[in-house]
């Protein structure tokens, strides 16, 4: 089929109703830039969702695909493959992480470790250690057990009976840990910046009083980096910006670039509870997908591009803070790194999606956390001629877009 019979309106006719993409439909892209059917290029501030931290086809990842596709796809985990081998050891030299897990998204790294969590208190501590605390507007993906741990109770609507045993408290506020924590307690899941929820940052406070609690009932403290993590906040994990070491640390979205692909990291102690035969994967620990992540890792982790992640926030903070001075369209903004938001003055409650889709309109792709809240996650290497362009689009954009609501 030529790809000019191929529209929006084939979506409705083919797909599950649960997305409402945007009309446009991409068919290539390149760094920062992104053509559609019609040959218009649009600058991606939105990184698939925080996934292409290095921009669309990086040339060291589309050799490393490449090269490993002529090597092996695909064996099983009845073997094992150089790939994930140094994947592994990449991730144990560079983190507090001794051993690894490999999966393919975030949900199943996140269920990975809500299952190790429970194991590991069951073989340690006995039957009645089984309880997970977690935070209001938390996301940790949509398997069933990832929603009910997760925050926001919509996306458990009609998928009931979910997971029991899962509290959760308010984030950045200890008070209500204290409320909820016990001797039942296996585990404390928490965000270091909560994406979905509204990009918000934790305080250091609030993470070490987590830390602290966990050693003080027995518990495991599980960071989930899935959107965070990869250098996006100018660490190659935000752990390590924040100081707090977690026991279990997942991580997805930017480690493969747009490749699937996930780890869950733990220490030998702990992951020493997901004995042989407890837990697995098919496709985890694939051959092509840790090719990709493990030159990923290497790429990202270099002083040059950690500097220039702040180097960029710098610039977005600026532009984004002078349009909310100029048009009175922010209360906030906020977040860590290349993981941005800014929150829409009381005037403009609940039009984050009419922005999205201004700034699309004008030739640039961002995203929304929620009704409220305009959320930035471009590339860690966006040239910053690119960025600045993308920024002053916006701004007409955005300067437009309020003058129709005052019209
Ligand atoms: C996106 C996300 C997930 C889910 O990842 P998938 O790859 O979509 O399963 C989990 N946790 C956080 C913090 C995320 O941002």
């Amino acid at each position: 089929m030529h790809s000019s019979e191929l529209t929006r309106a084939t979506f409705d006719d083919v797909m599950v109703p649960n997305y409402a993409p945007g009309n446009m439909i991409p068919v290539k892209a390149k760094g920062s830039r992104v053509q559609d059917q019609a040959g218009r290029e649009y600058i991606d501030l939105a990184g698939g969702i925080a996934v292409t931290g290095l921009g669309h086809g990086h040339p060291a990842l589309l050799k490393a695909l490449q090269e490993q596709s002529e090597q092996v796809w695909h064996l099983s985990n009845l073997l094992t493959n150089e790939p994930a081998l140094r994947l592994g050891q990449y991730l144990c030299e560079h983190t507090f992480a001794e051993r690894v897990f490999m999966a393919n998204s975030g949900a199943e790294a996140n269920e990975a470790a809500f299952k190790l969590a429970r194991r590991y208190a069951w073989q340690h501590h006995g039957e009645n250690k089984q309880e997970i605390i977690a935070f209001d507007n938390s996301f940790h993906g949509r398997t069933l057990f990832t929603l009910a741990v997760g925050g926001q109770p919509k996306y458990r609507e009609g998928f009931e009976p979910v997971p029991r045993g899962i509290v959760h408290g308010t984030f950045n506020d200890l008070a209500s840990v204290d409320a909820l924590l016990s001797e039942r307690t296996c585990a404390i899941v928490v965000e270091p910046i909560q994406g979905e929820g509204g990009v918000r940052p934790a305080e250091k406070a609030f993470l070490q009083g987590l830390r602290e609690r966990c050693d003080q009932v027995g518990a495991l403290l599980v960071f989930d980096e899935v959107q965070c993590g990869v250098g996006r906040t100018g660490s190659l994990y935000a752990y390590q910006h924040y100081g707090v070491t977690p026991d279990i640390l997942t991580t997805a979205k930017a480690l493969g670039n747009g490749f699937p692909v996930a780890a869950m990291l733990t220490t030998a102690a702990i992951g020493n509870s997901l004995g042989v035969g407890t837990h697995g994967s098919t496709y985890g620990g694939n051959p092509l997908a840790c090719a990709v992540a493990e030159t990923v890792l290497k790429t990202v982790n270099q002083p040059e591009v950690l500097a220039g992640v702040t180097e960029r926030h710098q610039m977005i903070r600026e532009s984004l803070e002078q349009m909310g001075r100029e048009l009175g369209l922010f209360k906030e903004v906020r977040g860590g790194g290349l993981l941005m938001g800014a929150e829409l003055a009381p005037a403009y409650a609940g039009k984050a999606k009419a922005l999205m889709d201004a700034a699309l309109d004008a030739g640039v792709m961002i995203l929304i956390a929620g009704p409220d809240v305009l959320r930035f996650a471009p590339s860690l290497i966006i040239p910053e001629q690119d960025l600045a362009e993308a920024l002053e689009r916006m701004q007409v954009a955005f300067t437009q877009w309020v003058q129709t609501q005052q019209g």
